[in-house]
């Protein structure tokens, strides 16, 4: 089976959980898992933060964030497809209690004058604009780079009008790798950001949030009121230290695999990729008269499983995922769409 449907399917391999099955542990809500411990000032350290949290996941490390950065009644700022607007359950709503006003904009990003021009002061009948969320890469926006200098821009002009930053850095590592920048260098624009293990890395459980003592201070509080405080969570974190030491050059693999599928699905006369040449590990498309669902059932009788992000066809590539596969997967695709359907078949629209 070749699975394009999100990194998030890796599978931990032999040697990881090697150092998962030897971790030492402590209890982490006390701040005494040591291997919890080394890994928050790893990821610290990677992201130029005064302190870090570790956490079970990202969408945990978003509510989480935002709630820190606000009070309920606030108004928030992401973009339309923001992974906290689209796929976190209104998160944002139930647990942080504010309101999300949406940016527009091809692939994730927008400009700091969209920013200006959303930010509200607050007053008896609107909410104050308290946060800015910026998403690297954006993974509906097609696993988008934004920009160091463009992202400097929108932060700087949330900055300027009191507003806090918070970075979704669920593929911070992507954008790095892709570009060469620090990931700190990305960070450095932001209050808050966590990266995510359990994507391209391949770990199976864990992200970890960073930023000042004091912001950190007041997510450890509401981490525990969420329900998020663990015990002998070395276990995980374990698998997410193998993951930074072996796992983050090799993204780059993927990149390369990504650009390879796009390659291959450019000829095809009904596909229509999103972007000619994809940033980082997501190939986004749309196949002319096809009902999409029903593209995703035959091809999964070839063995192979694409994913659907709303009205459009995701692939995405991953550690688990090989250059063969990537071959199969072009081949199942061309096979499926060149072959005469019949008028009962599925297919049709
Ligand atoms: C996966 C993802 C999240 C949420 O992370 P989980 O660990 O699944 O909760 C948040 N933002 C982006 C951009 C993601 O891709």
């Amino acid at each position: 089976m070749t699975d394009l449907r999100s990194d998030t399917l890796t599978r931990p391999t032999a040697a990881m959980r090697a150092v998962i099955a030897a971790a030492e542990v402590g209890d982490e809500q006390r701040g005494e898992d040591p291997t919890v411990n080394l890994l928050l000032e790893r990821v610290r350290a990677l992201l130029g933060k005064e302190a870090a949290l570790f956490l079970p996941g990202g969408t945990m490390c978003n509510n989480l964030a935002i709630a820190a950065h606000t009070r309920p009644g606030d108004a928030i700022l992401a973009h339309r497809s923001a992974h906290i607007l689209r796929s976190e359950s209104a998160g944002a709503a139930r647990l942080a209690q504010v309101q999300t006003e949406a940016l527009d904009g091809a692939h994730g990003r927008f400009t700091a004058r969209q920013v200006e021009d959303a930010v509200t002061a607050g007053s008896r009948y609107e909410p104050a604009t308290r946060l800015l969320c910026v998403e690297q890469t954006h993974n509906f926006g097609g696993g988008a780079v934004w920009p160091l200098a463009e992202l400097g821009e929108v932060c700087t002009a949330a900055h300027a009008h009191g507003l806090a930053v918070h970075m979704d850095g669920a593929r911070l590592l992507n954008a790095a790798v892709a570009t060469g920048v620090p990931a700190h260098d990305f960070a450095a624009h932001v209050d808050s950001v966590w990266i995510c293990f359990t994507k391209g890395l391949g770990a199976p459980i864990g992200a970890v949030l960073a930023g000042t003592e004091e912001f950190i201070a007041r997510a450890r509080r509401l981490k525990h009121a969420f329900g998020g405080a663990l015990r002998q969570a070395g276990i995980a974190a374990a698998g997410c230290l193998y993951a930074l030491d072996h796992n983050v050059r090799r993204l780059a693999d993927d990149h390369a695999l990504a650009r390879r599928l796009a390659e291959g699905l450019r000829p095809i006369e009904a596909v229509r990729l999103h972007t000619p040449r994809p940033d980082t590990n997501m190939v986004f498309f749309d196949v002319d008269g096809w009902n999409h669902a029903a593209l995703l059932d035959v091809l999964a009788t070839y063995k192979v499983k694409l994913g659907a992000v709303g009205p459009h066809l995701r692939a995405v590539t991953h550690l688990d995922v090989t250059a063969d596969d990537i071959d199969r997967a072009l081949e199942a695709i061309v096979l499926t769409l060149e072959t005469p359907r019949r008028s009962s078949s599925p297919g049709r629209p």
